[in-house]
Formats: structure tokens, sequence, C-alpha cells
């Protein structure tokens, strides 16, 4: 873990200890589960879908602050898109942080870029990824927690 909080110390820690949109979204119209029994990560995503518009999103959890700052991430990324790009993010992410010989446009991914770093630790790939399974699940409107094994 040392050249990962070396590396992303900062970022992470920020974003773990003032998590954005952390809240349960009282007017949510999607809503997922996901857990990831190999760290013992769980959250709760809320999204509002307006026509094909992710118009707000919040979540709530408990997890390491790797997973805690890729779902942060993850709604500061996905608010205000539509759900093709939200769709899209999630191939970029995934391939990011799964296949990092991939070519990625980082462009499209924003902040999102600090959490590269989590490839080179595979037992923290799915701490990062978590959130966005959980994400699939909740806009596809599936009723059963996700879990990431
Ligand atoms: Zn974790």
């Amino acid at each position: 873990m040392s050249n990962l909080n070396e590396l992303y110390q900062e970022i992470l820690l920020e974003h773990n200890n003032k998590p954005r949109n952390f809240r349960k979204l009282e007017d949510a119209n999607r809503q997922a589960d996901g857990y990831n029994p190999l760290c013992g990560d769980r959250i709760t995503l809320y999204l509002k879908v307006e026509e094909d518009v992710i118009t707000d999103v919040a979540f709530q959890g408990v997890g390491c602050a790797i997973s805690r700052a890729s779902a942060s991430m993850l709604t500061q990324s996905v608010k205000g898109q539509t759900l093709d790009k939200a769709e899209e993010i999630f191939d970029g992410f995934h391939t990011m942080i799964t296949e990092p010989e991939a070519e990625v446009d980082y462009d499209a991914l924003g902040d999102l870029e600090m959490l590269s770093g989590v490839s080179a630790f595979p037992t923290r790939i799915k701490c990062a990824i978590l959130a966005w399974h959980t994400l699939h699940a909740a806009l596809a409107g599936q009723g059963d927690a996700v879990t990431t094994e």
C-alpha cells in the first residue's frame, strides 16, 4: 500500500474525508446496493434519472478510502450526464484500471484519472470499481445487491 498511499494520498484522503454527494437522495428513482466482500466495502447508490439524464446522484456506505473516494468521484463525474455518456465514462474508467496498457481517453475521465494507479494493485481494483458496478445495477433497475465476487 505504501506506493499507492504516496501517490494518491492527497486526493484519496480529501475525497474520503469529505465525500461529495454523501447522503440519501430522498427523491431518487433508481437505487442499488453494492458489496465488495474482499475488503468489506458497502455502498448504496441513489440516482434521479429524468428523460435520459442523471439529474442527481448521491451515495451512502462504509468502506476503505479507495471505495469512498471512487464513489465520491463517480457522483461528480456522472451528475448531469446522459445515460449514454455515463456508460462511456464507466467503460473508460473500467479500461483504465483493468487494462493499464490500453489507450484511454483521459480527457473524458477528468479527475478519475487520479485513480489510475489502482491498476497496479489488483486487490484494490474491486474497491475502486464497486461504485461503478453499483451504478450499472441501478441504471439497469436490478433489485438485487451487486457484489464484486
Ligand atoms: Zn476497499
